[in-house]
């Protein structure tokens, strides 16, 4: 018999994708500037121009065997030390090429981090609205994903309803800041809070509690906003990044996952992501990336024209009566669907030509997700849609 689990997974789409290849069908049909295509969180700035410089360099000048051959499992040693130098530089942590893995971009830092941490029903603690692929990755370990709901005015951790949802079970929190799909950061504040809660937690059952950050969107920040490095709070920490966004580079499949060295057994966590990895088949993250990064790690995309969309769709969506939290960081905006049901609010935005992602499968009943990386004009084409659909909820 086939694996039945894997082959449900294989039948039905994220709702994400789903919509991505309905927009695919839909402007071959009735033309793409009839479409407006807000489904897929698909960076619309090209890469640095020092991301292009150092491919052609790379290219034109360093051995193809090299270039294109092996590496390490758990990554080239320079690739490694750079990340873990310019993590060192930005945060004043102390961490080695040895707390160091390169990964195929976030979803593979996450299924190997959460492989290395889990057992069969464990118990992973994250807060809602939440990217969905996280559940799939946690179940498939045999742990379960529980959802606790942020304060819905700010999208904030609700810390009342995190203690209720820790017990004997709780292997690990699992966050995202920036947050896909509200664009929520975490402040200061509220990662202090959090990790006074899980050291205070993890003491009085006399056994770890792990937390997992999910950071493919820290660069993507606006109006100055600092994203809390969470090894600064929590010693017990796994950070999961990815360059997909913040160099444009969501093809390339190129990321780390960085353990804390500061907690007492951060060999035994990082052998078990080695572990973790073989197991799984994600070892050798894609050579040339690994390459590129040792060249241009800390530069970031121009972010300015997120930043603009961001600005002109909150204010457009507000003025024709949506309610939207402002998002400080990524490039999502979670909003209120005008109607209780946010699957047939995003059926009947369809029909003017914009689509949005339910929110229900972020765990979410009620809103909808913008993903406004996407052309400026895309954006000032769309408003007289939004307009005429909450329009519509009036008559
Ligand atoms: N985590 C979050 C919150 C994301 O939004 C995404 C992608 O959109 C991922 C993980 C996966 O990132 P990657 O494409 O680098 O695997």
């Amino acid at each position: 018999m086939l694996n039945e689990k894997n082959i449900k997974l294989g039948k039905v789409r994220s709702s994400i994708r789903e919509l991505y290849e309905y927009a695919k069908k839909r402007k071959a049909e009735i033309g793409e500037e009839n479409v407006y295509d807000f489904s897929l969180g698909n960076p619309s700035v090209p890469a640095p121009e020092a991301v292009r410089e150092a491919l052609c360099d790379l290219t034109q000048n360093c051995d193809p065997v090299e270039l294109h051959g092996y590496t390490s499992a758990q990554g080239d040693a320079l690739s490694r030390k750079t990340v873990a130098d310019n993590l060192n530089k930005r945060f004043a942590t102390r961490l080695t090429q040895d707390c160091i893995y390169m990964t195929c971009g976030a979803s593979a830092s996450l299924t190997i981090t959460l492989n290395a941490i889990l057992n069969a029903g464990d118990e992973v603690v994250t807060f809602a609205p939440f990217f969905p692929e996280y559940r799939v990755f946690t179940e498939h370990t045999g742990a379960k994903l529980v959802a606790v709901d942020g304060d819905p005015q700010t999208f904030q951790i609700d810390f009342n309803k995190l203690e209720k949802a820790l017990n004997g079970r709780t292997k690990a929190v699992l966050i995202n800041s920036p947050n896909n799909p509200s664009g929520v950061v975490y402040t200061e504040e509220c990662i202090k809070k959090l990790s006074e809660i899980l050291k205070r937690f993890s003491a009085s059952r006399g056994e770890p509690v792990y937390l997992i950050s999910d950071e493919p969107y820290r660069e993507l920040v606006y109006d100055g906003v600092k994203v809390p490095f969470v090894m600064n709070y929590y010693e017990r920490s796994v950070v999961c990044y990815s360059f997909s966004k913040c160099l444009s580079l969501p093809g390339e499949r190129i990321g780390y996952i960085a353990v804390n060295n500061v907690m007492e057994e951060w060999s035994e966590v990082y052998a078990g992501i080695c572990g973790a990895g073989r197991a799984l088949g994600f070892v050798c993250a894609p050579s040339l990336f690994q390459k590129l990064i040792v060249k241009v790690c800390g530069e970031v995309s121009d972010i300015s024209v997120y930043k603009s969309n961001r600005d002109r769709l909150c204010s457009a969506l507000r003025g024709y009566g949506y309610t939207v939290v402002k998002p400080d960081g990524a490039f999502y905006l979670f909003v209120k669907a005008l109607e209780s049901s946010a699957k047939s609010f995003a059926e009947r935005a369809k029909t003017y030509g914009l689509l949005l992602v339910a929110g229900d499968d972020f765990g979410c009943n009620g809103y909808v997700r913008i993903a406004y990386c996407v052309p400026a004009d895309m954006i000032e084409r769309s408003l007289p849609a939004f307009e005429a659909l909450a329009r519509s909820y009036k008559k």
